[in-house]
């Protein structure tokens, strides 16, 4: 592995902090809408407004899912930092560029393998 001690604390740095950021969003998510149901009750019958509130609810799940998928991936990342084994492709086991990880720390595939 090519990556010097001071870039690992770096990039450790960034990635707890982005899974900070995404474990906040994620508990924003789930305490802000109380589901379908809740909204239904609230709006009454009105059906454009339901049919919005069940939109806006999808979009929600569609971004949670999104959040959950980048989180796994930011604590694998992290995981491998503890193992020793970050900074290579998961796929090839070849080094993955430094410039590659600055941008995205939580890759865990070098950017051929990523296509
Ligand atoms: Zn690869």
């Amino acid at each position: 592995m090519s990556i010097d001690a001071s870039l690992l604390s770096e990039l450790r740095a960034k990635l707890e902090e982005e899974k900070g950021t995404v474990e906040a969003e994620l508990k924003r998510l789930g305490s802000d809408h109380e589901g379908p149901d809740a909204a239904f009750k609230d709006r009454g019958s009105d059906e454009d407004s339901n049919a919005q509130e069940v939109t806006e609810f999808q979009e929600d799940l569609s971004l949670e899912a999104s959040l959950e998928t980048t989180l796994g991936d930011v604590k694998e990342a992290l995981q491998r930092m503890d193992d020793g084994t970050y900074g290579v492709c998961e796929e090839c086991g070849s080094d993955i560029p430094v410039e590659r990880l600055r941008a995205l720390p939580r890759a865990t595939t070098c950017v051929t393998c990523n296509e």
